[in-house]
């Protein structure tokens, strides 16, 4: 490796953030709220729409990282001198049951800066037409993306289209709902449920391209899909078989679901 190389790719460092607030919007779920400090604000507050941040701590006596994406929009972190993420809870996994029962306010935990190719780094408009794709928690880095591209381009329409279980535990809604109180007749927000559904509405079970066809099947300038790799896989296919362009076509897997 030539000194170059290795000096002009920096190792990100790991840094200690306290925790601002706690909070649970749905059950088995955590918003984690930290506080970026004056001096590590040109570490963590330039970062684009859709990265994620990873998180470091001991838990039951074992070191573990994860990944978790932040929710807010770049603009709103710098105002708040704060960055947001939300976690899901794995049953029996490592960390997400940590984070959803175990952490409280004033503690801190290990932070690397915001990292990630899935992200929102120019918004082309004016009137860019803009389609989401998100399946569970899949949901929380679209919510940025969302943020940013209603703010950055004031006649941008997007569409959310976000797969979860039922209404009960659906990360990301109601913050998708004030979003659209925000910016009236900018944000249309699709839920499909695959196990319970409100009453008056259908539980759909897993989006496939039928259902994307009804769903999704507008033209869009970028599309946004985020979730397991079943549904990001599946709908980036269908995107590109009906003549999409790849380079508009931005993909984040959080998990595998497919039998490897
Ligand atoms: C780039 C990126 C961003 C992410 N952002 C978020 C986020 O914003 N919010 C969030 O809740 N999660 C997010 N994740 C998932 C997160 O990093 C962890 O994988 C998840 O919290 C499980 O960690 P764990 O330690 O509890 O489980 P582990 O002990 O690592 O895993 C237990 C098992 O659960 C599977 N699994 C992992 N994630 C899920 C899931 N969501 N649903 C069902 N099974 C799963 C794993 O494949 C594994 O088999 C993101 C992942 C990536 C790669």
């Amino acid at each position: 490796m030539s000194l170059l190389t290795s000096s002009s790719a920096p190792h990100p460092r790991w840094h200690r953030l306290t925790v601002r607030a706690v909070s649970h919007p749905v059950p088995g779920s955590a918003e984690i709220t930290l506080d970026v400090p004056d001096g590590l604000a040109a570490d963590f507050l330039r970062y684009d729409a859709g990265q994620y941040l990873t998180l470091r701590a001991v838990v039951d006596g074992q070191r573990v990282a994860q990944s978790y994406s932040i929710t807010v929009p770049p603009h709103e972190a710098r105002a708040a001198g704060a960055l947001t993420v939300a976690a899901s809870e794995v049953p029996g996994g490592r960390m997400s049951p940590w984070l959803v029962h175990g952490v409280a306010t004033g503690e801190s935990l290990e932070v690397l800066p915001p990292m990630g190719d899935f992200r929102c780094d120019r918004v082309d408009g004016p009137g860019g037409r803009h389609v989401a794709v998100a399946g569970g928690s899949g949901i929380t880095p679209v919510l940025a993306v969302v943020g940013h591209v209603l703010h950055a381009d004031p006649d941008a329409h997007v569409r959310v289209v976000l797969s979860h279980r039922g209404p009960d535990t659906a990360l990301g809604l109601e913050a998708l709902r004030r979003r659209g109180e925000e910016h009236p007749g900018r944000l249309e927000v699709v839920p499909v449920w695959s196990r319970a559904a409100p009453q008056g509405e259908r539980v759909m079970g897993r989006l496939d391209a039928a259902a994307l066809a009804d769903l999704a099947a507008d033209d869009a300038d970028d599309w946004w899909l985020c979730g397991p790799d079943g549904l990001v896989r599946g709908t980036r296919d269908w995107l590109l078989t009906r003549g999409a362009d790849a380079d508009h076509v931005h993909t984040e897997v959080f998990f595998s679901d497919e039998p490897m």
